[in-house]
C-alpha cells in the first residue's frame, strides 16, 4: 500500500472533511461531485445569461461556458474524445442534435422529469439506456415581405419564394446555414427530389444579392427596399417588434410576416435543445441542469426572454411580440427529426449543384 506521512494524512483528511462538510451541508445529493458544470453552447442570445445565473443561484453549481456554433461544438467534442470536459451541450438545430446522437457524442439520460415535460416529437427516441437529446424550445422559419410591394397571399407558401414574381427580390442567409439546411431538408421530404432541386434553382434565380449576414440582416434588407422577401427565424423578428429603438420601429412598420404553408403541411419549426456529453465528468450536475431547463422558470426565459415557444405545454406565455406577429396559434410542420437529419447530405449536394452558397 502507498504510505503517507501522518502529518500529510491529517492535512488531507482535514481538507476532505471540510470540503465534504461544505458540499453536504449546502447541497444534499451533489456531495460526490464538484459544484461545476461545463457547458458547450450554440445559443447566442444575451437573455440566456439570466437562465444560467438562476441555475447557479438555486443549486450552487457554477457554469463554465464555451460558446461556438453547432458544427464547431460537434467537431470539438469529436476531437476531444474521452478527454472532453463538456457536461452539457446546447444546440440550436434539430438536425445537429440528431447528428450528435448518430455520432455517439451524447450520453443517454434517464430523467422521468424530462420525458414527462417534453412531447415525444421534440426529443430523441426513448431507449432502454435513456434518451439522447431533448428539445427545450422551438422557433418558426417565417417569411418576411415588403408591405409596399407585396401582400400576404404572395408569400403564403415556401414554394412561392421561387416564383419569377420575386426575380431579384429574395434575400436569405447562407444556403448551408443549419436553419436553411433544415428547412430545405423538410422541403425535400414534402416535394421530392426533382421538385426540390427546381425550387432551389428558383431561389437562386430570385436572389437580390449573394447570401450574406444573419436573419436580422435579411429582415433589415426588406425594410430598406433592397430585398422584397426574406426568410427569418421568428425570434429575430420578435426582437425587432419588442425593440424601443426608433430604427427598429421603422423596420417593423415596413415589413409583413407570414407563417407559411397553413393550408398544407404547416410552418417549418426548428428545435433548440440539449444533451449530456458522452464523457461528462459531472453527470449528476448535467441532469440537474437539463431538468432545470424544463422548469417553468427556465421555459419562461426561452419564451419571454428570447421569444421562442416553450416545449412544455400549458405554460401561460404572454409575449406581445409573438402575438403581434400572429405567432400564438398557427399550424406547425410535424416531421421526424431523423428525416430532417438524413436529408441534409442530399440537400447540400443540391445546393452545390444549383450554386446556392
Ligand atoms: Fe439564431
Amino acid at each position: 500500500m502507498h504510505s503517507i506521512h501522518p502529518s500529510r494524512w491529517l492535512a488531507t483528511a482535514r481538507k476532505v472533511g471540510v470540503l465534504s462538510c461544505f458540499l453536504i451541508g449546502s447541497l444534499p445529493g451533489f456531495a460526490a461531485q464538484e459544484q461545476v458544470l461545463n457547458l458547450y453552447s450554440a445559443r447566442h442570445y444575451a437573455t440566456d445569461e439570466a437562465l444560467y445565473s438562476n441555475f447557479t443561484r438555486a443549486t450552487g453549481i457554477k457554469i463554465n461556458r464555451v460558446d461556438a456554433d453547432d458544427a464547431g461544438i460537434l467537431a470539438r467534442l469529436k476531437a476531444e474524445g474521452s478527454a472532453s470536459p463538456a457536461d452539457v451541450i446546447l444546440l440550436v438545430d434539430a438536425a445537429r442534435l440528431w447528428k450528435g446522437e448518430i455520432d455517439d457524442l451524447f450520453a443517454p439520460v434517464q430523467s422521468p422529469e424530462l420525458l414527462k415535460a417534453i412531447p415525444e416529437h421534440l426529443r430523441a427516441k426513448q431507449r432502454a439506456e435513456g434518451t439522447s437529446w431533448f428539445g427545450l424550445s422551438t422557433r418558426a422559419r417565417v417569411i418576411v415581405y415588403d408591405k409596399q410591394k407585396f401582400k400576404p397571399s404572395d408569400v403564403d407558401t415556401y414554394e412561392k419564394l421561387a416564383d419569377p414574381k420575386f426575380l431579384g427580390r429574395l434575400c436569405i442567409r447562407s444556403g448551408s446555414h443549419p436553419y436553411n439546411l433544415s428547412l430545405f431538408s423538410a422541403m425535400l421530404e414534402h416535394l421530392g427530389t426533382a421538385a426540390t432541386e427546381n425550387w432551389l434553382k428558383g431561389l437562386v434565380a430570385n436572389l437580390a444579392r449573394q447570401p450574406k449576414g444573419g436573419d436580422t440582416d435579411q429582415i433589415k434588407g426588406v425594410a430598406s427596399g433592397e430585398c422584397g422577401v426574406a426568410l427569418a427565424n421568428s425570434y429575430y423578428l420578435a426582437r425587432l417588434y419588442r425593440s424601443e429603438n426608433p430604427q427598429d420601429k421603422t423596420v417593423v412598420e415596413r415589413i409583413g410576416v407570414v407563417f407559411p404553408n397553413q393550408s398544407s403541411w404547416g410552418t417549418h419549426i426548428n428545435i433548440a435543445g440539449g444533451a449530456m456529453a458522452r464523457h461528462a465528468k459531472h453527470p449528476q450536475n448535467a441532469v440537474a441542469f437539463l431538468n432545470y431547463l424544463v422548469s417553468e422558470q427556465a421555459q419562461k426565459y426561452f419564451a419571454d426572454g428570447n421569444n421562442e415557444w416553450p416545449v412544455v405545454k400549458g405554460l401561460n406565455i404572454n409575449n406581445p411580440a409573438l402575438k403581434a406577429m400572429g405567432g400564438t396559434s398557427f399550424k406547425s410542420e410535424k416531421l421526424d427529426t431523423s428525416v430532417i437529419g438524413m436529408n441534409q447530405v442530399k440537400v447540400q449536394q443540391m445546393l452545390d449543384r444549383v450554386g446556392l452558397r
